[in-house]
């Protein structure tokens, strides 16, 4: 069986300044779910491991540097679901829990349920979690993005990923602040299987990021996973679930799938997205923060770095959407 594994660090817009924080925290990502998969770990270890690394990243809204609530709290959510048995947990409205996938994994692995705020939090400490004070989770850019009230760029980076096993175990993984200024108790698509995640050993597992509202009616991942039907390549169901979400409600989302045989896919319909991957094939983890830097990597067969390749694309770029331009290249 074929190893594989996809992180995402959100669908948004990621300015010039954030790329390399991006592309160095999704490898970095990438790179702990991986080691975790090759000494014979889990898909549900890796996806763990993984995300801790993003969760403890002020350059993404999950964990430590999450984007405030209108209170000026952080409050996370997120969730966990493996493909053999469609086991799952999550936690959701969450405070002073500093890796809540790990708590979700815990509740996984213990009995499938979605705990809130603090029923999750005394689940988190009667079982070891890593806690703090929520104070604690509070980064300097959010903070002070929520004191003067500045123009945020976009929505900020929700993390995920998807991770595939040496036993065929295909687990989804997500994690997030949520949106920046949400009212407290507000609740998206993160935590809720089918919607923010989903996983299914007969055929692929998925992690999405976006606007929670428009997710949540479209049941984005499980939407995705749909797609995979007939051994449809993961980036053409990627690409058929964000049009269906575009066709029946408005807002910006993005998701990150394997199937069964770890083939990758994704897509958004955000300005970026920041991803990273490793299989069984490609010699070292690749990492984009646009679509059309893989698809110019693939046709340049490498010859280019990431960064090259999004440097060149800049010179490059046609009217119109620069996938459409690149694949009628
Ligand atoms: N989906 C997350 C939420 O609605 C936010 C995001 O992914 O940007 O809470």
């Amino acid at each position: 069986m074929t190893l594989a594994i996809i992180v995402h660090g959100g669908a948004k817009t990621i300015t010039e300044d954030k790329v390399e924080a991006n592309h160095a925290g999704c490898l970095a990502a990438v790179e702990a779910g991986w080691a975790v998969l090759t000494a014979g770990g889990s898909a549900g270890e890796a996806v763990e491991a993984a995300i801790r690394v993003l969760e403890a990243d002020p350059t993404f809204n999950a964990g430590f540097g999450s984007t405030l609530n209108t209170a000026g709290e952080v409050e996370v959510d997120a969730a966990i679901m493996e493909g053999a048995k469609l086991g799952w947990g999550g936690v959701a409205a969450v405070k002073g829990v500093r890796h809540p996938i790990s708590v979700a994994r815990m509740i996984m692995d213990e009995k499938p349920r979605l705990l809130v705020a603090h029923s999750a939090e005394r689940f988190a400490a009667d079982n070891g979690a890593e806690m703090c004070a929520k104070e604690d989770l509070i980064a300097d850019e959010p903070l002070q993005e929520w004191k003067e009230e500045q123009e945020v760029v976009d929505r900020p980076n929700t993390v995920g990923c998807v991770a595939l096993d040496a036993s065929g175990t295909l687990v989804a993984g997500t994690s997030t602040g949520g949106t920046t200024n949400q009212p407290p108790g507000r609740v998206g698509d993160t935590a809720l299987v089918g919607c923010g995640l989903y996983a299914d050993n007969q055929l692929g597992a998925c992690s999405t990021t976006g606007d929670g509202e428009s997710i949540i009616p479209v049941v984005l991942a499980k939407t995705a996973i749909n797609f995979l039907a007939g051994d449809r390549h993961p980036d053409e169901a990627a690409q058929k679930a964000i049009d269906t979400l575009k066709s029946k409600v408005e807002g910006e989302a993005g998701c990150i799938l394997l199937d069964r045989q770890g083939r990758v896919g994704w897509t958004y319909n955000s300005q970026d997205m920041a991803v990273a991957y490793m299989t069984a094939e490609l010699g070292k983890p690749v990492v984009f923060t646009k679509k059309e830097a893989e698809r110019l990597e693939k046709l340049e067969d490498g010859k280019f770095t990431p960064d090259q390749l999004v440097e060149r694309l800049g010179m490059n770029r046609v009217a119109g959407s620069g996938q459409e331009a690149l694949s009628e290249a």
